[in-house]
């Protein structure tokens, strides 16, 4: 008899689909409510021919809108040569349950352009990004209002500058222009704090989910983050900023480090600062001194580690390489990484896997801040700052002359200073990433049977978006 191989589907709009499914077993709403929650509303595909070289490209791209419930809609544009319809479509789901997750009022959207942005130059990607910023535009796709892209696989400020630019110039005079995209550079309308925001909300996460000592214990892992192995595939933006912070902040050890063309190893720690350094030298993580590497990128999933960060593409953790994975904790830093399959085979072992729609979620909360400011057209803490030293001076004026000694040098003038833009943005990051934590936590320990934080992280987006829908008076 032939030996039948089993098939795992890939198809990122078929596993949100099965993961929203597990989890609407668990809430009582109507069906047709459950369906308009689940389905993509619109996408939007476009080509269009794009000057490269001496000749010209046909280049294609997708904007899928998710979800209305809230507006605007939110979601990066990724540029890859791997982006399909569904993978668009899929990714606007992700981003409504996640801003859901985080309390953050926006509905999901997702965007596309197949390219590898490496293959282009300068000029190209520029004419490609203007090219697609208009053709949203001509179908209203983008605005403050309706839908505002931000960063996302293969993008960056440079590309979120584009597409500002390009919106405020078919709109002359929009006062609100700038709140068209986020992740723009600090003098385009961006926000600071918004660079580093899903790496940080990564650690901040880790950092909520280590204080419970008895989840941890189950682990077999105590309460502090120093010390623990840490493995991360990517270093992209994201990567990059969990993986440094981790380190400088937390003296977590980075045990492997893995990219598109190799992985780089070594148990005592990779300095991530050092090897930044390095990779901008010579193009590559490759034979960083003092590190091993070896030749597949995702090597770094199969490492023995206390805390694996997938921070690159989707379907990394797969039916392939499941039975290798050796992480204790699971922290999905990337959009969709593991398979369902992979996810319950590594539930079953114990792993502790931290869901996507909440671990990447600081990407957006702080878009939401710089959307915000671009509205209110005013940096975060510039009324107040002053007005709060002078308070805070005065107390302590206060009370060193009621007891009549002085507060040693320099700790009066730590005191009084006043918090900046950075300081706000990361405080309410920190406290968004937190309250979605201890969430999603409570939903996953009161509902019985229940051990997988995905789902719980869905019930909770689900049950947020009905309100909205049955708050509206669209459905019963
Ligand atoms: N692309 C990021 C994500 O997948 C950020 C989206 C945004 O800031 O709108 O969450």
């Amino acid at each position: 008899m032939a030996r039948r191989t089993v098939t795992e589907d890939l198809n990122l709009n078929h596993i949100v689909h099965q993961q929203f499914d597990t989890a609407a077993k668990h809430v009582k709403l109507p069906d047709s409510l459950l369906k308009q929650i689940r389905a993509c509303n619109n996408v939007y595909y476009v080509q269009f021919p794009a000057k490269v070289g001496k000749g010209y490209e046909l280049i294609e791209g997708w904007r899928a809108e998710h979800s209305h419930h809230k507006k605007p809609l939110k979601g990066g544009i990724r540029y890859s040569s791997m982006v399909t319809q569904d993978e668009v479509m899929a990714l606007a789901g992700l981003m409504t349950f996640k801003c859901a997750i985080v309390n953050v009022p926006f509905g999901g959207s997702k965007g596309g352009v197949k390219i590898r942005p490496r293959d282009y130059k300068r000029d190209e990607l520029e004419r490609i990004t203007r090219r697609y910023t208009m053709e949203l535009v001509r179908k209203g796709f983008i605005g403050p209002g309706v839908n505002v892209p931000a960063p996302d696989y293969g993008t960056g400020e440079q590309e979120m500058a584009w597409i500002a630019d390009t919106y405020d110039t078919l709109h002359p005079g929009g006062l609100d222009n700038m709140a068209c995209v986020t992740g723009k550079p600090l003098t385009q309308g961006g926000i600071r704090g918004r660079r580093e925001a899903t790496g940080l909300g990564v650690v901040y996460a880790l950092r909520e989910v280590f204080r419970h000592k008895r989840d941890m214990a189950k682990l077999g892992l105590d309460t502090t983050l120093e010390g623990k192995t840490v493995s991360v595939q990517g270093l992209g933006n994201v990567g990059y900023h969990a993986a440094r912070t981790l380190q400088e902040e937390d003296g977590a050890l980075i045990v492997s480090i893995g990219e598109w063309d190799c992985a780089i190893h070594n148990k005592k720690g990779i300095d991530i600062s050092q090897l930044v350094k390095y990779r901008k030298r010579t193009g590559s993580i490759k034979g960083f001194p003092g590190t091993k590497t070896t030749k597949k990128g995702t090597d770094c999933l199969e490492v023995e580690c206390d805390i694996l960060i997938p921070s690159a593409l989707e379907n990394q953790i797969n039916m392939t390489n499941m039975k290798r994975i050796k992480t204790k904790i699971l922290a999905e830093a990337a959009n969709g990484p593991t398979t369902p399959a992979a996810e319950a085979h590594l539930l079953k072992k114990g792993v502790l896997i931290l869901p996507d729609i909440f671990m990447n979620a600081g990407g957006v909360t702080v878009s939401y801040f710089e959307w915000s400011k671009n509205l209110s057209h005013m940096r975060f803490g510039r009324l107040e700052k002053r007005i709060n030293e002078r308070k805070r001076l005065s107390l302590l004026d206060a009370t060193e002359d009621l007891v009549d000694k002085r507060y040693p040098r320099g700790l009066k003038e730590r005191l009084v200073a006043g918090v900046d833009e950075t300081a706000l943005v990361h405080s309410g990051l920190e406290q968004t990433m937190d309250d979605a934590y201890l969430e999603i936590r409570e939903i996953r320990n009161k509902k019985k049977g229940l051990n997988s934080l995905r789902t719980a992280a869905y019930i909770s987006a689900i049950e947020k978006v009905a309100t909205s829908y049955i708050e509206m008076g669209i459905f019963p």
